[in-house]
């Protein structure tokens, strides 16, 4: 579904990304963590087009992210992306704020998008608040909520970036819950977390970042069993 080749990219004199290379099989949940800095954010920005790479290719369900005549915002809206912060829009409700993305980029009709933005804030326990503003509801909740909206555009794959690390500890869970239900319905999902109870519970594989390198990129078992880096030894022994 997703696959990323020699992938190597610059901020001006500085090599955020050194020859990145890794594939995510549809269906499959690949955790991604490593160090402050050390280009996750950047990789997985990549990947849907929010960043663009000098070398190397991305594809999305065969499509070439860093092709220039590739649609961008069309992939975009095929690929969910949520982020450390929420993002959503402060002066919509719930439900426009589900709604809005469904009509101006799918064109799907006002009621057809309330309907499907209602039944996936059922499916995150927040039916109830959809008629609130995001600011009256909690860090969690608002994460759920962003959730909810990536997943009404009936993405191919989600990525998230850090989707819990701006939380109260007794919200991150709530929102672990909701991923981890994605998970084992099949999505094709890779996730920047350090939640490595996450990650033990449903990634396929984990990939350890380093310094703009993948350092390593091992099935769960053998990650958490025997990392082969030190670094990511090191790394392991930090966070557990
Ligand atoms: P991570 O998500 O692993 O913390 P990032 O991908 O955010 O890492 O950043 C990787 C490196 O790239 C960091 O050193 C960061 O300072 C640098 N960086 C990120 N964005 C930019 C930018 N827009 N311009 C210059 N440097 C950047
Ligand atoms: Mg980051």
């Amino acid at each position: 579904m997703i696959s990323i080749k020699n992938v190597s990219k610059w901020y001006g004199d500085f090599q955020v990304l050194t020859d990145c290379s890794t594939e995510v099989q549809k269906g499959e949940v690949v955790v991604v963590c490593g160090p402050s800095g050390s280009g996750k954010s950047t990789l997985i920005k990549c990947v849907n087009g929010l960043e663009g790479f000098q070398q190397g290719t991305i594809t999305v369900d065969g499509i070439s992210v860093g092709d220039p005549k590739t649609n961008l915002p069309k992939l975009r809206s095929r690929v969910g992306m949520v982020f450390q912060h929420f993002e959503l829009f402060p002066h919509l409700t719930i439900t426009e704020n589900l709604a809005l993305a469904q009509i101006k980029v799918l064109g799907r009709s006002k009621d057809a998008a309330i309907d499907k933005g209602l039944k996936l804030l059922d499916r995150v326990g927040l039916k109830a608040h959809a008629h609130k503003h995001p600011g009256q509801l909690s860090g969690g909740q608002q994460q759920r909520v962003a959730i909810a909206r990536a997943l009404a555009m009936d993405p191919i794959a989600m990525l998230f970036d850090e989707p819990t690390s701006a939380l109260d500890p007794e919200m991150i869970n709530e929102v672990l819950d909701v991923m981890v239900e994605l998970a084992k319905e099949g999505m094709t999902m890779m996730c920047v977390t350090h939640e490595m109870g996450f990650a033990r519970k449903v990634a396929n594989r984990v990939i350890f970042m380093d310094r703009g390198q993948i350092i390593e990129d091992a099935k769960k078992d053998e990650f958490f069993g025997s990392p082969r880096s030190e670094r990511a030894q090191a790394f392991l022994s930090k966070i557990l």
